[in-house]
Order: C-alpha cells, then sequence, then structure tokens
C-alpha cells in the first residue's frame, strides 16, 4: 500500500528529481511507477527517443471499455542555481506559493494526479483513467512519440485527453504548430585574396537565410488566425555561426530557424519548402565544388491543435472555468490529437507566465483547483 502524500508533497518529490532538459528521467519514472504500483495501478515504461529518457503509461479503472487520458511531460528546462534566490530543486514554500524548477510547467499537475491516485485506485470507476507522463517535451516535444505508438494501438481509444500544461485551469482549445531546424552548409576554404578556388559557405548560408525568412513572410501572408495573439504563421532565425576569419574563405557556416504556425498551416509543407531551398542552394554551390553540401536536422517538429465539438465546454464545467481560450505556447496535445483522432483539450494549473523563469512558481490555490478538477473529473467518468 502507497505512503499517503498530498499534492505538495508530491512536487517537493517530483522537483527534488533534476529532469533537466537533455538529462536522464529514470530515476523520476522508477519512483512514480513504484508508487502507482503500490496503489494499485499498472504502470508500464515505454521507451523515448533517446537513452535515459522514458515516457511511463499509468492506468487505473476497467480494461475493457473507453476512457480518459491526462497527460504531463517530467522534463524541465535548465535553472542555473546562482541566479536563483533558492534552489531550483528543492521547492520553497513562500506566500501562498510554491518555488521551484517545474512548479509550474508542469509538475504541479503531475503532482495533483499522483496525489489522487489513492483514491481513484479505491473508487471502481466506471471507465479507466490514464496517466500520460512523457520525455523530452522540452526539447522540442520529442519523446512521446513512441508512448503515442501504443496508446493508438490500444483496443480502446480515450473518449478526450487533457493535457496539463498551465493555463490557470482554463480550457485551451487550440495553439500554433512548430517546426524548428538547424542548416548547416559546408562548403570549400581557400585564400581570400583567390575567392574563386573556394565556395563561401557564409556567403550561400546569408543567401539562404534570406530566403527562409522570405518564405515565412510568405506563410505570414498566406493565412490568419486572429485567436491568437500574433495572428499568423512567424519565423525566426535565431542563431548563426560560420567561418573563421575575415580572409579566409569559410567552409562551414550553421543556423537554426524556426516557424510557429497557425493550425491549419502543416508543418511537413514547411519542411518540404525549406528542403527544396536548401537543395536548390546545395546545387549551386556544388557548381563550384562538387563536395559541399547543405544539410538539414529537424530540431523540433509538432502540429497545432485546433478542438471543436462538445469535450471543451464538457471539460470547463468539471474544471468550474470558462472555455475557448487559445494557448500561444506549443505543447504536446497537437500530437496527441494527430495520432489518437481523439479531441485533445490542455488544461492545468498555473500562469504560463511564471514557466522557464527564474524563481518558477505556483499559486498553491492553482494546486487546489486542480485536485478539485480531477476529483469532479472522477465522479464525471460516468456520465460519460
Ligand atoms: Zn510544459
Amino acid at each position: 500500500v502507497a505512503a499517503r502524500l498530498t499534492t505538495t508533497d508530491w512536487l517537493r518529490r517530483l522537483v527534488a528529481h533534476r529532469t533537466v532538459v537533455g538529462s536522464s528521467n529514470i530515476a523520476l519514472i522508477d519512483d512514480v511507477k513504484g508508487y502507482a504500483e503500490a496503489c494499485g495501478a499498472t504502470a508500464t515504461v515505454i521507451p523515448g527517443t533517446r537513452p535515459g529518457a522514458v515516457n511511463l503509461y499509468v492506468s487505473v479503472g476497467p480494461r475493457d471499455t473507453r476512457g480518459i487520458v491526462l497527460s504531463g511531460h517530467t522534463d524541465v528546462v535548465e535553472a542555473p542555481p546562482e541566479a536563483w534566490t533558492s534552489d531550483p530543486f528543492d521547492v520553497a514554500s513562500r506566500d501562498g506559493r510554491l518555488v521551484g524548477r517545474g512548479t509550474c510547467d508542469m509538475k504541479g499537475f503531475v503532482a495533483s494526479l499522483l496525489a489522487a491516485l489513492p483514491d481513484l485506485a479505491a473508487m471502481d470507476l466506471p471507465r479507466p483513467v490514464g496517466i500520460a507522463l512523457s520525455a523530452d517535451e522540452e526539447m522540442g516535444v520529442r519523446g512521446v512519440g513512441p508512448m503515442l505508438d501504443v496508446l493508438a494501438a490500444a483496443e480502446h481509444l480515450p473518449l478526450f485527453c487533457v493535457v496539463g500544461e498551465p493555463t490557470r485551469m482554463r480550457v485551451a482549445v487550440a495553439h500554433k504548430g512548430k517546426v524548428a531546424m538547424r542548416i548547416q552548409l559546408r562548403g570549400k576554404a581557400a585564400h581570400s585574396s583567390a575567392p574563386h578556388s573556394g565556395v563561401s559557405a557564409v556567403h550561400h548560408g546569408a543567401t539562404l537565410v534570406g530566403e527562409v525568412c522570405r518564405y515565412g513572410t510568405r506563410l505570414a501572408a498566406a493565412a490568419h488566425d486572429d485567436r491568437f495573439a500574433v495572428p499568423h504563421a512567424s519565423v525566426n532565425v535565431g542563431r548563426i555561426e560560420g567561418g573563421t576569419s575575415v580572409n579566409v574563405i569559410a567552409d562551414n557556416c550553421e543556423f537554426d530557424v524556426e516557424y510557429r504556425l497557425p493550425p491549419r498551416q502543416s508543418p511537413a509543407a514547411v519542411v518540404s519548402a525549406v528542403r527544396s531551398l536548401a537543395g536548390a542552394a546545395e546545387t549551386a554551390m556544388r557548381s563550384d565544388a562538387p563536395q559541399a553540401s547543405v544539410d538539414i536536422e529537424i530540431l523540433a517538429d509538432y502540429p497545432g491543435l485546433d478542438i471543436a465539438g462538445e469535450v471543451p465546454a464538457l471539460v470547463a464545467r468539471i474544471a468550474e472555468t470558462d472555455c475557448a481560450m487559445c494557448a500561444d505556447f506549443g505543447t504536446e496535445a497537437g500530437l496527441f490529437h494527430e495520432r489518437l483522432g481523439v479531441p485533445v483539450v490542455i488544461c492545468g494549473p498555473g500562469d504560463v507566465a511564471q514557466a522557464h523563469t527564474i524563481d518558477e512558481f505556483i499559486d498553491e490555490s492553482e494546486l487546489e483547483r486542480c485536485d478539485r478538477f480531477i476529483r469532479r473529473l472522477a465522479y464525471s467518468l460516468s456520465e460519460l
């Protein structure tokens, strides 16, 4: 039998697992798995997309019918301790707030789920409740794919999913999609007094930066969605590096570009358009140096979310909140919807303004609202 832990207890315990982006989350997953099994739940570890990063699917209730899935990621962004007023991995309680890395984004939601688990397991639920804990969300939503494969192949798809990213317990029905790419150009080095004997990766890279940005401007003009603060696609080249010296023709140049897209614009189409721009640059470079190359690495790629129908209003009623806000940040919800084909909404405790900040915090009152939401959701299952 599992020890009784409050949401705050669980939040302390989860934050103490330093699941900073790029590190291992296995100790956290083992901890949660042991507890879930002691509660009488089934808990299945599902691989992620790199060593050291795994997903966990916890389920309570019957197996022979459709249920609901509640989802949260287990990783957090970095927290340089010298910048914080207290240890980011040791939750501090101040003025009704709990301070620590991941309290808001989004270990608070996960803590609330885990604290409710003994009650859910004891409830004789009419439908299953699944808790999907993912890896590597903060690495461009890269870890959850294998868990979605498992959920998509299951005999019973969920009726709907709730992704608990911070919305102050409001229900978000849409978010933008995103594609982020690293583009690496390799040219041919030469002395700058003989430019014809080399191929400048920096010059070609600069031209390609201009082209990917102009493409972003065309995307922005092609579709409007007034529900978002930025009501169209946007592009950003956020990093560029290349060359060694002003008197050397540069043989390398690398830059990172991201596009944020309204839900109706497809990340796949953007990837293929950028590939063709890169391909044209490569062809131009190879006419002077056959070894030249332009390679693309996908850093992040997830679709937007846009949910209609009855589920948003249903979840809003259970959460005792209003409905139909749009999130300006990306989440796993778009992928859940794309892969499972069932309604997915975002609803979780905390304010996204605190996510990724120094001295990140969550109001204890937000966690109390989330605790109540989960209990009301469990009692609502008989009406679904
Ligand atoms: Zn998050």
